[in-house]
């Protein structure tokens, strides 16, 4: 099977076309071509010579993702599912607004980490994804649609800093102006707290945005919620998440699922105050969405606001995400479990 060429960086190609004998400029040409006008096959390269493009299909493929399921929700939000050659599905959403376009894409098929209230979790995980699988999904959505593709979030399918190194290729990537040229700091990864992750991820110079799963201030609830606290307990995500941001200068944010009788009272809101206090941080808060698979449910809209106006005066900088996509399930990993289900 011949290498999908997305698989390789602007340096790679370069390489590749040096020992071709080809000018180092053609690589950009080249990348415009697939990441900016959308070209499905190297034929239509115009401005290439017949040889180049001829070579470039002997030995690379440009093949993107296959369409399994998609669905349009009421307020705009686009959600896809996709087959991958090997028949493992994964999902990217596309969450419009006014001024902006935000693009939710997979970083794993599957997902290790087993979260309650993540249906990805659910069927265990199956692989990482290419950093070619991950960009494509962006190239998807951003030809999908007319309004261009402003943000990233890497909040579909998988834990990204569980596949480090092809997450990280795929950002760089995105961030390239021969490529998406989407700002460091219009992506985001999302991280159930890897740890050593966060650490190793302090260290590589990029202005991307951090975002950190908490949903929960105390150990016995998040290890009811997210195994993984058991390895990473919260003192220790902390400790990590405040070394990141005394590192990188950046806030971090951590993301809250509210979900009722569970982590949303006010006791709860004031460990959740005490355990960031002094933090360059904000909190995301998100009622859960309703899932027919589980029993968690959203706390009623009264308790969302008391619990939200107890963060902010105790001093936190806290937003209170609309859910979007809810009648078409687009919360992690919903879609794939129904359609694998079915
Ligand atoms: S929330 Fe993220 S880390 Fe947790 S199971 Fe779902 S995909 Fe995995």
């Amino acid at each position: 099977m011949k290498e999908n060429i997305k698989q390789l960086s602007l340096e790679e190609l370069t390489g590749v076309l040096a020992s071709w004998k080809e000018p180092a400029f053609r690589a950009g040409q080249i990348f415009s071509w697939i990441y900016q006008k959308g070209a499905d096959d190297f034929a239509g390269m115009s401005n290439l010579p017949q040889p180049l493009r001829r070579r470039l299909g002997e030995n690379f493929c440009l093949s993107g993702l296959e369409l399994a399921s998609f669905r349009e929700s009421l307020d705009g939000t686009k959600k896809f599912l996709f087959k991958l050659p090997d028949g493992k599905f994964i999902e990217a959403v596309n969450i419009p607004a006014q001024n902006r376009a935000t693009g939710c894409i997979s970083s794993q098929a599957g997902c290790k980490f087993a979260c309650a209230f993540c249906a990805s979790g659910a069927l265990g995980f199956k692989r990482n994804l290419s950093s070619a699988e991950i960009l494509d999904q962006v190239l998807y959505l951003k030809n999908d649609s007319s309004q261009a593709l402003t943000h990233i979030v890497f909040m579909g399918t998988g834990e990204p800093l569980d596949n480090y190194d092809n997450v990280l290729k795929a950002v760089r990537i995105m961030n390239s102006d021969w490529a998406f040229n989407i700002g460091a700091r219009r992506i985001t990864i999302s991280t159930c707290g890897l740890v050593p992750a966060i650490a190793r991820l302090a260290e590589e110079g990029l202005q991307i945005e951090l975002s950190v799963s908490l949903h929960a201030a105390d150990d016995k609830v998040r290890d009811a919620l997210m195994p993984v606290n058991k390895r990473y307990p919260i003192k220790e995500l902390i400790d990590s998440c405040r070394k990141y941001i005394n590192r990188t200068n950046r806030q971090v944010t951590f993301e809250y699922i509210l979900a009722r009788g569970v982590n949303s009272d006010l006791p709860n809101a004031g460990k959740l105050s005490k355990i960031l206090a002094g933090l360059n941080c904000k909190v995301n808060l998100i009622p859960i969405n309703p899932q027919k698979e589980e029993g968690l449910q959203p706390p009623s809209k009264r308790d969302i606001l008391f619990f939200r106006d107890a963060l902010v005066k105790s001093g936190v900088a806290v937003t209170l995400r609309r859910p979007r996509g809810q009648d078409i399930e687009a919360a992690c990993g919903q879609l794939r479990l129904r359609y694998e289900k079915d």
